[in-house]
């Protein structure tokens, strides 16, 4: 998988406040990375610096080869797509209109092709006729999405792309955003919704000023919590806690008819093992996964102030 963008180092000083620390990320083509933080954790500074809107106070940004200087920073924006949090369109102007205005600016050779593709891209070339201010929240949107991308850049950032629509409507835009990965695109999404990075992340970090955490989201489930079983027995649990303590499990916790137990020391086989052995009658056996939820609160309040 080829890195297109890369940063290292990043720090971002305001006055004597540090927005963001030290802070390195890659990001690949064809992958979703997903940049969670609290509110003022310095997402929006980090996503303007590795768009060349502002400089760091140092640390570097290079999109494929070629490094973020203020010279190439013009030149280099090219290559990214930008979705900032408020993405203003222009309501007297048509859907049409709107993107071939951004078109023009890139200095597209075919800007009239290449806005019909990204209407078609996102399924709104039946409105490419309508004034903006005549659209739904969601429509307008996928016409800000649409016009991100309408000169095809490699790596698209997008700042919460789906707060504030309703579930159909982010729905939408996500089906929109796992379309712009299969297209090999580098994707950097900031979101407060955990339920969309579970979706859609391939990989994830959490910034806190300095990033606390980088990874999988499976990957930082393993290396936070311990692996759990649950199992369901057809009668109360309770009579077997004494046979798994001294079979070695050390943490386990009963539920009416459900055992959880940390599986970490000992194979599932040997827990069923001692359990049936003991006159269990084994209903289900399902592995327990913390939610990214439960993932990104430990790791918040792990990672330092902000
Ligand atoms: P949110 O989730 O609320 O959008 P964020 O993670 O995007 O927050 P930033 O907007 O990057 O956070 O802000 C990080 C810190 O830097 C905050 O303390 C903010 O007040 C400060 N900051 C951002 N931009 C400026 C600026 N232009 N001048 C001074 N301070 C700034």
């Amino acid at each position: 998988m080829t890195t297109a963008l890369t940063a290292r180092q990043l720090t971002r000083r305001f006055g004597n406040r540090v927005a963001v620390d030290n802070v390195s990320i890659d990001l690949r083509a064809g992958e979703i990375f997903a940049l969670l933080g609290p509110n003022g954790a310095g997402k929006t500074t980090t996503l303007r610096m590795l768009a060349g809107l502002i400089a760091p106070t140092s640390g570097t940004v290079q999109i494929d080869d070629e490094a973020m200087t203020p010279d190439a920073a013009p030149r280099l924006r090219a290559r990214l797509g930008f979705l900032t949090e408020a993405p203003g369109l222009w309501d007297n102007l048509t859907v049409r209109e709107n993107l071939t205005v951004y078109a023009r600016l890139y200095g597209l050779s075919d800007p009239g092709r290449a806005v019909d593709e990204a209407l078609a891209l996102f399924r709104i070339s039946d409105r490419s006729e309508d004034r903006a201010a005549r659209l739904s929240k969601g429509l307008k949107q996928r016409v800000a999405l649409a016009r991100a991308i309408v000169h095809r850049p490699r790596v698209v950032m997008l700042d919460e792309p789906t707060s504030g629509l309703d579930p159909a409507s982010a729905r939408d835009v996500r089906e929109l955003i796992v379309a712009m990965r299969s297209e090999g695109r580098a994707i950097l999404l900031c979101t407060h919704n955990l339920d969309e990075v579970d979706r859609v992340a391939d990989r994830v970090a959490v910034l806190k000023s300095r990033l606390v955490a980088n990874g999988t989201p499976e990957s930082l489930r393993q290396q936070l919590f311990a692996p759990r079983l649950r199992i369901r027995l057809t009668d109360s649990a309770e009579r077997f806690v004494e046979v798994l303590r001294a079979g070695g499990v050390r943490d386990l916790s009963v539920n009416g008819h459900w055992l959880s137990i940390d599986s970490s020391p000992i194979a599932t086989a040997q827990i069923v093992r001692t359990l049936v052995e003991a006159g269990a009658g084994v209903e289900a056996v399902e592995t327990e996964e913390p939610s990214l939820e439960d993932v990104y609160i430990k790791l918040v309040a792990e990672g330092g102030s902000a």
